[in-house]
């Protein structure tokens, strides 16, 4: 008998016995998670639905807040060009959000006028959407982008026409008496594929440079009279970018 194998049968059950004491001393069992289900591609039960295909009842037109004149039909709702970008009449802060989005595949343009739209996190900071599907752009405007921040790790893409979902856990930044004392921070998987890692965000993307401010103007509004208090919860936005893009199966859960 070899000595690994004489250990292993005369010291097996002190090693076992160490071990569940062991876990007995780390083992915790509270709080206990809450139950959540998830049944097949339905939103989490604790989810909070944006849009289900039905109306867009829990969006307003950024720019005056009156019903967002995006158009619905068969369980999509579709940039109507020119009718404006639009955002959730409830804010939020930290969340993981879920959205299906489709560029037409109608192509009429190339770079960053095909299929462009963007989901903006607190109103200020934009995940892009875009035909990435053979179509070179900047990388950090790319689909999968933090815009003119991070590039997508990879290209996710798939040909327009066809439906892409975004998971987005989105970490909002933390501000102290007017301060910033923790920056934004953004995971996404483009398709199920990893394309931002926890990437620290520099600031809006939407300002002239990256900014962070305790007061900010959100994206598509200007003018001093629409700047407004940013360290609490904050709309998330679609942009109208003048194309043709359809979304599906919005949903959120609050972090
Ligand atoms: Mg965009």
């Amino acid at each position: 008998m070899n000595k690994r194998l004489f250990a292993s049968i005369f010291f097996a059950p002190a090693a076992l016995a160490c071990a569940a004491a062991l876990a007995q001393e780390r083992a915790r069992w509270e709080p206990e998670p809450a139950l959540v289900s998830a049944p097949g591609a339905a939103p989490p039960s604790d989810a909070i639905v944006l849009f289900d295909g039905a109306n867009l009842d829990q969006w307003m037109r950024m720019e005056d807040g009156e019903p967002a004149r995006w158009e619905i039909a068969d369980g999509a709702a579709t940039v109507t060009p020119g009718t404006g970008t639009i955002r959730t009449r409830q804010s939020f802060g930290s969340l993981q959000l879920h959205l299906e989005w489709r560029p037409t595949d109608v192509i009429d343009g190339s770079g960053q006028s095909r299929g462009n739209s963007g989901v903006f996190l607190h109103s200020q900071f934009e995940v892009q959407i875009l035909d990435s599907w053979e179509n070179a752009t900047y990388v950090n405007g790319q689909a999968g982008s933090v815009y003119l921040q991070h590039p997508p790790l990879v290209n996710a893409s798939r040909p327009p026409g066809e439906w892409q979902s975004y998971d987005i856990i989105f970490t909002a930044p933390v501000f102290e008496g007017g301060e910033l004392v923790a920056p934004a921070y953004l995971t996404v998987f483009q398709n199920g594929v990893l394309v931002q890692n926890q990437v620290e965000l520099q600031g809006a993307t939407h300002t002239p440079e990256p900014e962070y401010a305790a007061q900010c103007i959100p994206y598509n509004l200007k003018g001093e009279a629409n700047r407004r208090d940013c360290t609490g919860e904050m709309p998330l936005v679609l942009q109208d970018h003048g194309q043709v893009v359809s979304f599906r199966n919005i949903w959120l859960r609050e972090l």
